[in-house]
């Protein structure tokens, strides 16, 4: 199995170049020459495993042998799930009309999680053998940054720089980043906002030289490696329905809602029904920055002003993984590729033309606005005592006239204590790991909002 860029741009690569390379060296994103399909029979047996040995059947369809050995990528899928809390690891629960697909149980208590930890692994294992260092550095306002830390601490070959705006991250989300002590984790907080802080990060990945001496590199949601663990649950979910609610009737098809920003999430559901998953359409939810439903309405992806909400891990105007859809849609057009992300570039928006809308249908997409969000976390809780965390929230108001819908619960409502508050009227029940997480010692760099001072604290850390 080998990787080409949307763009065209890139030569075949072997999936663990495919890691270490993250963005295309053409702009683009990768994406495996083919996407492998499954037969009946492959499905079936699936349906009866457990999340880890899914896990490690599925990545080996993306992983040629010669690239990485069957048995090392199993000990990578079997560590990585070893920090989830939950036996199942993203276990399906009933609420009312609907089954939760929890996405919840890893270390920092979101679905990034279940990506990030077999990233780290792999990162570190690629390091080992090929191999150089990787020094990771993001910007974050909360969510990505404490699952890549906890990807990615006390790993081998690897430091990461983290930086979150001082004082503007919820308390949780901050001791989740800098009460983790391990040598290779640099928390930065910056006196300024998250925007300042992605500014400074993108002028020094920016600045080639110092990228390439220091071996900077991101974990952002475009690494491939993410796609692929995501498409895992998808198949797992299915399975769970399959042996259990319907009895194993072959007949019927899964529908999927998922709580959507940067389209990684939603883009393995659309992996795993092009493999041959028995898929209904996706439900793609937004809250009201909604770029994704606007398109999937009309062909017209226009960046808009982007609001803040309840669900804020998915207040996004330019949706990283879109590209990649866009490819499909355009049936494997690179050069049509090229000159729509362009005009994304110069003109702030693109038209698909009208011969490729039909392609669309397999998509069904639906803002969520704020008041829903809220109403929707007190009427469940009501009928069911069940709470759902706000980004849950809007995948489950999107699915709530279609009974059966699997929703991706992709955050722990404890994680967003205080909208979950504002519905209910209290704080949901904090879970284990949260346990004196404020009371824990904590490391964190207080920086001036400028690019300098950054530059110099990760060259003194880096020696
Ligand atoms: C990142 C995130 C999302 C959005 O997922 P995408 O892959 O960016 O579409 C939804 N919910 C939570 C809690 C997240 O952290």
């Amino acid at each position: 199995m080998r990787y080409i860029s949307t763009r065209g741009g890139v030569a075949p690569i072997p999936f663990s170049q495919a890691v270490m390379m993250g963005l295309a060296t053409d702009g683009g994103l990768l994406l495996p020459e083919r996407i492998p399909t499954v037969s009946t029979a492959t499905l079936k047996r699936w349906a009866d495993l457990a999340f880890v040995p899914l896990a490690s059947e599925i990545i080996a369809l993306f992983v040629a042998e010669e690239d990485i050995p069957r048995k090392d990528l199993d000990r990578l899928v079997r560590e990585a799930f070893r920090t989830f809390a939950h036996p199942e690891i993203t276990p399906v629960v009933k609420v009312g009309r609907h089954h939760i697909l929890e996405l919840f149980h890893g270390p920092t208590l979101a679905f990034k999680d279940v990506a990030l930890q077999f990233l780290g692994n792999l990162f570190e294992y690629l390091l080992q053998r090929d191999g150089g260092r990787l020094n990771i550095l993001g910007a974050t306002s909360g969510d990505t940054g404490s699952a890549a830390i906890h990807g990615v601490r006390g790993k081998a070959g690897m430091e990461i720089f983290i930086i979150h705006p001082h004082g503007r991250v919820s308390t949780i989300q901050e001791c989740q980043m800098t009460t983790v002590l391990d040598a290779n984790v640099h928390n930065i907080a910056i006196q300024g906002t998250f925007d300042d802080g992605q500014a400074i990060v993108k002028r020094l990945f920016n600045d080639l030289d110092f990228k390439n001496k220091y071996s900077l590199g991101a974990v952002n949601s475009i690494n491939w490696a993410r796609i692929v663990a995501q498409v895992v649950y998808y198949f797992y979910a299915w399975g769970r329905l399959f042996q259990g609610e319907w009895g194993g009737d072959w007949g019927r098809t899964v529908e999927f809602s998922v709580p959507t920003g940067n389209f990684g999430d939603v883009f393995a559901g659309y992996v795993a029904k092009r493999m041959g998953l028995p898929m209904g359409r996706l439900l793609l939810a937004t809250n009201r920055n909604d770029i994704l439903t606007r398109f999937f309405a009309t062909g017209s992806y226009r960046i808009g002003e982007v609001f803040p909400t309840f669900s804020p891990s998915m207040d996004i105007q330019v949706s990283s993984n879109f590209e990649r859809y866009l490819y499909y849609l355009l049936q494997e057009n690179s050069d049509a590729v090229r000159e729509k992300m362009a005009a994304l570039d110069t003109e702030g928006g693109f038209e698909v033309p009208g011969r490729f809308l039909d392609g669309m249908d397999e998509f069904r997409a639906v803002a969520v606005g704020e008041e829903e969000t809220l109403a929707t976390i007190r009427t469940v809780y009501r009928d069911s005592g069940y709470i759902l965390d706000p980004h849950t929230a809007v995948g489950v108001a999107a699915a709530m006239t279609t009974p059966g819908m699997v929703c991706l619960a992709t955050a722990h409502p404890a994680k967003f204590g205080d909208a979950v508050k504002q519905a209910i009227g209290h704080l949901p029940q904090r879970p284990a790991v949260f346990e004196g997480l404020e009371q824990r010692p904590r490391r964190c760099q207080i920086l001036p909002a400028n690019v300098d001072p950054v530059r110099d604290f990760i060259v003194r850390k880096l020696g």
